[in-house]
This record gives C-alpha cells, sequence and structure tokens, in this order.
C-alpha cells in the first residue's frame, strides 16, 4: 500500500498549529485522500528532511515554512516565485512530478487580500508598522511592490538595527523609498497614519501591554493587529473605544493557507469550500 498524500508545516517550535485543521477540511471537501500533518523540527534537521524530498516515494507534495525557517530553507529550493524572490522569505512550497521544488511566499498576498476585503486600499496612504521581523518582512515588500503605492511607510521595532537591515536587504530588490526607520513609536505619526499594524507578537499574552498610547489612536485609523488570539488584542479594544476601525489578523492566516493550498493544487478553491475553510478555521481558533 502507497503511502497517503502528505502536506505539512515545518517549524520549531510550532505548538497548537491552526493550518492542519483548515487544510484537512479542503481535503474533506475536494474529496482528496491526503493528509496535513505537523513537522516539528531544529535547524540540524531541515537539510536532509529537504533532501528526503527529492525521492521519487516521498508522499509529501507540499509544505508551508514557518517561524524560524522562511529565509533558512530558501537554499534547499530549485526555484522561487518572483514574489518570494523579492521578499526572501517562503512560506510555501511546492513539489512537483519531478520532485522539484517551488518556493512561494502566501503571507503577503494572504494580508493584502484581506486588507482588500476590508475595503482599505493602500494607494497614498500612510502607514505605520510595529515589528521589524518575518511578517513585516512580507507586509512592507507588499507595500512597496505595489504600483499604486502608500504614500508612507513607517516602521519602528525595538531593535532599530534590525530594521534598518530589513529594509536595507529589502531595497536591493524593490524600491523602498518611501519606507522610514523611526526610533520611537511616537514617530511612527499614528496621529496621523491612516493604517497602523501591529507585527509584533504584543498582544498574544494576557499580561501583554497595549504598544500605543490611547490618544494617538482615532477614527479615521484602520488597525490592523496580526496577532488573532486572542481576538481582541489590548489594541484593538484600545481602538475600537477610539472609535478606529480594529481587525485582527486570522483572516491573514485564512487567506495565506487559501492560497498555498490552489499552488499545491493548482486550482482556484471555490467559494463554498472556502467557507468551510474558514468556518472551521475559526472554530479551531476560538473554541473555549
Ligand atoms: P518575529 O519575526 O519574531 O518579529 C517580531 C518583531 O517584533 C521582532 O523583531 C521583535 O523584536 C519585535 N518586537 C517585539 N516586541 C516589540 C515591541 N514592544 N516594540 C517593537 N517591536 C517589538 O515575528 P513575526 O513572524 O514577524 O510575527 C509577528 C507576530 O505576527 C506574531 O505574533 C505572529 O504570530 C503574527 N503573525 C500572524 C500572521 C497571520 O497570518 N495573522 C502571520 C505571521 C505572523 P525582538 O525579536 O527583539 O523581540
Amino acid at each position: 500500500m502507497s503511502p497517503v498524500t502528505t502536506y505539512g508545516l515545518v517549524g520549531y517550535p510550532l505548538g497548537h498549529s491552526l493550518s492542519p485543521v483548515m487544510h484537512n477540511t479542503a481535503f474533506k471537501e475536494l474529496d482528496v485522500e491526503a493528509v496535513y500533518t505537523l513537522f516539528p523540527m531544529q535547524q540540524s534537521e531541515l537539510g536532509s528532511f529537504f533532501e528526503d524530498l527529492k525521492h521519487k516515494n516521498s508522499p509529501i507534495f507540499g509544505l508551508n515554512v514557518t517561524i524560524p525557517y522562511k529565509e533558512t530553507v530558501i537554499p534547499f529550493l530549485d526555484l522561487l516565485d518572483p514574489f518570494a524572490q523579492k521578499v526572501g522569505a517562503v512560506n510555501t512550497v511546492v513539489i512537483d512530478e519531478n520532485r522539484r521544488l517551488k518556493g512561494y511566499n502566501t503571507d503577503g498576498p494572504g494580508f493584502l487580500a484581506h486588507l482588500t476585503e476590508e475595503g482599505f486600499k493602500p494607494e497614498g496612504k500612510r502607514i505605520s508598522i510595529l515589528g521589524a521581523g518575518g511578517a513585516a518582512r512580507a507586509l512592507v515588500s507588499v507595500f512597496c511592490l505595489m504600483i499604486d503605492q502608500p504614500e508612507s511607510i513607517r516602521i519602528y521595532d525595538v531593535d532599530r538595527d534590525k530594521t534598518l537591515s530589513l529594509v536595507k536587504d529589502l531595497g536591493t530588490r524593490m524600491d523602498v523609498g518611501r519606507v522610514q526607520v523611526v526610533s520611537t513609536i511616537d514617530e511612527l505619526n499614528i496621529e496621523l497614519a491612516d493604517l497602523l499594524i501591529n507585527a509584533t507578537p504584543i498582544g498574544m499574552k494576557e499580561s501583554d501591554p497595549c504598544l500605543v498610547k490611547k490618544d494617538l489612536l482615532h477614527s479615521h485609523l484602520m488597525v490592523y493587529d496580526l496577532v488573532y488570539n486572542p481576538s481582541e488584542t489590548p489594541l484593538l479594544k484600545l481602538a475600537k473605544s477610539q472609535g478606529a476601525k480594529a481587525v485582527n489578523g486570522l483572516k491573514m492566516l485564512f487567506y495565506q493557507g487559501v492560497l498555498a493550498f490552489q499552488h499545491w493544487a493548482d486550482v482556484e478553491l471555490s467559494e463554498a469550500v472556502k467557507t468551510r475553510m474558514w468556518e472551521q478555521l475559526y472554530k479551531e481558533c476560538y473554541k473555549k
């Protein structure tokens, strides 16, 4: 009996991931005999894992990649989609029938799909970003590669050098002329911004503070917190109380997953399947 076709998530540590429920729902809805599983592994194990994917009898045909390997996996791939190449990070790998590995980045497009659904058009807008890690890398890339770009993108991270090197690195592959690295949260000019994005993990723990002062938040602002658990972070709560639009990142996770699945299957998912994936994802995320 041949092993069941397998997809999965590579990262470390993986903890409780929401990806299996989303993708396994899609397989079930499509009546496809395949399974999505977790591949937690140390960095020292990555090389042999990716080497094994080349073997013609490997049952693995697609992967997601998460922290801390979105950049590390690139040398193991045969091809890179142009957007992933520009971002310099991969969260989706497609393995074709010749066992060639192609990397994609669906974090950026997933985020943009959700912004679009929320009716936010970045063109000419002022955007402030908290955090300059992996997620910010994808977001900044999306904004800088748009034809109709935002007016400005201000970015703050506790580690200024890290922020500068992120922007410098992206600047070798795209125009980062509208990106400004700032040294304090005050310099993010949130009071003048149209969109504030939290791309730090602050807000995940109950004891986490709100990074932004209340009086900076205003009713013309949309606050997008990449954190989705809890569904309302201290930042989102405060934003709402100030009349700002407050949105969490669960739909970004959903859309990056839908786009990853579509790369693996090379088909567009129907609205019915997507709705089922979303329902199951939401249920799993917020179950008591
Ligand atoms: P990451 O690579 O660790 O980046 C987070 C960055 O924020 C780090 O540079 C960190 O600095 C910085 N930071 C931490 N505390 C800060 C503070 N108080 N002020 C300013 N900067 C601060 O993580 P990531 O992969 O970008 O993810 C960020 C968050 O987004 C996580 O909560 C993740 O779960 C979430 N996320 C959600 C989605 C989604 O689909 N919704 C997708 C990706 C990520 P240090 O490293 O020095 O602490």
